[in-house]
């Protein structure tokens, strides 16, 4: 389909809900829940306005339907999932946290649809490419990106770039997509990093844990350039997880925060020169410290707001 190449607003189009960091962890849980509102507030503090943010909603049934498997749904809504498959996700179950899911989900969803007016379009959430068709898996319940892209394909877009950059290989993601030829999944992973058996996505590149930056960047170009160029998809969907960085706990890589600005800056720009909607996820990171893990999600926001000639580009630190 021929898409109006969209014109880049005053600011991305950017989603957030305050239930991304409403969810009771058990004292020293690994995941940093509260990361979603600290970085929300950093954004206000830079001075946008909360008008600058449009609220999540959740998803339907049926588009998570579209996805997963309906008993699986319900055991997660009602709670009847076994203890088992609670424990491969990581989460203790409540009705909160599946609340949340849905909403985080709906989110990543109206960021691709944003996208297509704003050129490109941020979520303060999203990046469940765990996730698959009946079962989650670390940190995941329901895979937002797949969700999202399906529901965009109902819209009439034809064909759709999943980059995940996320440290983690998109396996949920891959195994989701194994039969959709219209949504192509790509990962650039750490290859000895979870999960330890790797699915098949359309295109995978597993780094060594001593990949340089240099290296690092070559290969998110020339991986971005070579689907670009093939596949010239109608939407981008892309996983920013920070997880690459040298500083995260669980991520194996040694990134540097300049590097990351310039993976988030290089995957936007393409996109936007090229005419491409791009909606970007912030995916995974992991640091006690959430302030420190915060400034890296920022990285993102900075390089959209420099793209957007926008003044707000500044006032983050690299
Ligand atoms: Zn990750």
């Amino acid at each position: 389909m021929l898409i109006a190449k969209p014109k880049l607003s005053a600011l991305p189009a950017m989603l957030y809900h305050p239930c991304y960091s409403e969810l009771n962890l058990p004292d020293r849980h690994r995941y940093p829940i509260a990361k979603y509102r600290t970085l929300y507030q950093r954004l206000l503090d830079i001075g946008l306005p909360e008008s600058a943010f449009t609220l999540s909603v959740p998803v339907t049934a049926e588009q998570l339907a579209e996805v997963h498997c309906r008993a699986y749904i319900q055991s997660l809504a009602d709670g009847t999932i076994a203890a088992k498959a609670m424990r491969r996700i990581g989460f203790p179950w409540s009705k909160q946290l599946f609340e949340r899911s849905l909403c985080s989900l709906g989110g990543t969803l109206q960021t691709a649809q944003a996208a297509l007016n704003s050129g490109i379009a941020l979520h303060l959430s999203g990046g469940y490419h765990h996730a698959f068709y009946a079962e989650g898996s670390g940190f995941c319940l329901f895979n937002d990106l797949v969700v999202a892209a399906k529901a965009m394909l109902t819209q009439g877009l034809d064909k759709i770039l999943l980059l995940d950059l996320d440290v983690h290989q998109g396996d949920g993601s891959a195994l989701l997509l194994a039969d959709e030829p219209r949504i192509i999944s790509c990962s650039v992973h750490c290859e000895k990093n979870f999960p330890s058996r790797k699915q098949h996505s359309d295109w995978d590149i597993g780094l060594a844990i001593d990949c340089s930056d240099t290296d690092y960047l070559q290969a998110v170009q020339q991986s971005l350039q070579t689907l670009l160029n093939w596949h010239r998809p109608d939407l981008v969907i892309f996983d920013a997880g920070v997880d690459i960085h040298q500083q995260d706990e669980l991520g194996l890589l040694n990134i540097s925060t300049g590097a990351l600005y310039q993976r988030d800056l290089l995957v936007l720009q393409s996109c936007v020169e090229q005419g491409i909607p791009v909606a970007a996820v912030i995916g995974g990171g992991y640091q006690r410290n959430i302030d420190a893990l915060v400034q890296l999600h920022l990285q993102l926001f900075k390089a959209a707001f420099t793209l957007h000639g926008s003044d707000f580009a500044g006032k983050i630190e690299t």
